[in-house]
């Protein structure tokens, strides 16, 4: 089994779909290791996003981060990282196919709703940096 960092981005926490959005990962049968509700700075934000931080897309992106409270999760089941992003979909919530949680619920590239770690070494990253007393 495999552990993964979710986060439930200021948006889901504004449009009230964090229920939905947990249910989606619960109903997959992951399951819940950790989770807070937490309003992250830009110190935060730049760590999290290490590899993003020259990016042209980055500053708009830490503003958004850093708007409202998110929900920062820790889910645990067979091949969790693969499974979290096909649950949430492609990047562009215009893009990303219906069933997804991207492309059901969002119509943004930037404000869309979740992130999940993209490997088991990003994984094991941002969990440390999360939940660095996550046994
Ligand atoms: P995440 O890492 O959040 O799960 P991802 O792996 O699908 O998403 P990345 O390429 O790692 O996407 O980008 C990180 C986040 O930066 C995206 O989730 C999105 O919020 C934002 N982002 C990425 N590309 C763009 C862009 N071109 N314009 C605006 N925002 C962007």
């Amino acid at each position: 089994s495999q552990r993964t960092l979710v986060l439930l981005k200021p948006d889901a926490v504004r449009r009230g779909l964090v229920g939905e959005i947990l249910g989606r990962f619960e109903a997959k049968g992951l399951s819940l290791v950790a989770m807070e509700l937490r309003t992250i700075d830009a110190e935060q934000a730049d760590q999290h996003y290490a590899e993003h931080v020259e990016r042209d897309f980055y500053p708009p992106l830490r503003t958004f981060v850093t708007s409202g409270p998110l929900v920062a999760l820790v889910l645990e089941g067979d091949e969790a990282v693969e499974v979290v992003r096909g649950l949430n979909g492609a990047t562009d919530g215009r893009k990303a196919a219906p069933g997804t949680i991207r492309g059901d619920l969002s119509l943004s590239n930037r404000e869309n709703l979740v992130h999940g770690s993209d490997s088991p070494e990003s994984a094991e990253r941002e969990i440390k940096l999360w939940f660095p007393d996550l046994p």
